[in-house]
């Protein structure tokens, strides 16, 4: 999944980078309330899929809106970007990988066997009738 998408179909995780970068934006480097702030990601893109998570780690960045606003107004390279990322504390950096690598565990079902359970909770009945 790409950083973009997964800031749009899951909000709680987006929301938990941002809160693992401090709140702060990784350009100004202000504070901000959660909300201000935004995830960038280089290439734009939906492109991210087939990166790793320490790959997608290093392709994003947590910014307030008006530093987002002003970089894509004004452009930024690839270079820069990379030495932004590299800004970020090691932990800052462990903490944003594992929260791109967490993937939801798959629903399993109860291993309940319905007929079997079906058969047991009719059988008093059963018996009641045959005696
Ligand atoms: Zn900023
Ligand atoms: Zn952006």
């Amino acid at each position: 999944m790409s950083v973009l998408r997964l800031a749009r179909t899951n909000p709680i995780r987006a929301k938990r980078i941002k809160l693992a970068a401090a709140c702060r934006c990784e350009l100004c480097g202000d504070e901000m309330p959660l909300e201000w702030l935004e995830l960038h990601t280089y290439p734009d893109g939906e492109s991210l899929s087939e990166q790793t998570p320490a790959m997608q780690e290093g392709s994003l960045l947590v910014l307030c809106a008006e530093c987002h606003r002003q970089l894509h107004l004004h452009g930024i390279t690839v270079q820069e970007q990379e030495a932004l990322v590299r800004e970020r504390t090691p932990s800052i950096s462990r903490e944003i990988t594992a929260l791109l690598s967490y993937r939801p565990k798959p629903y399993t079902p109860p291993s309940v066997d319905l007929e079997e359970s079906y058969r047991e909770a009719s059988a008093p009945n059963h018996y009641r009738v045959a005696g």
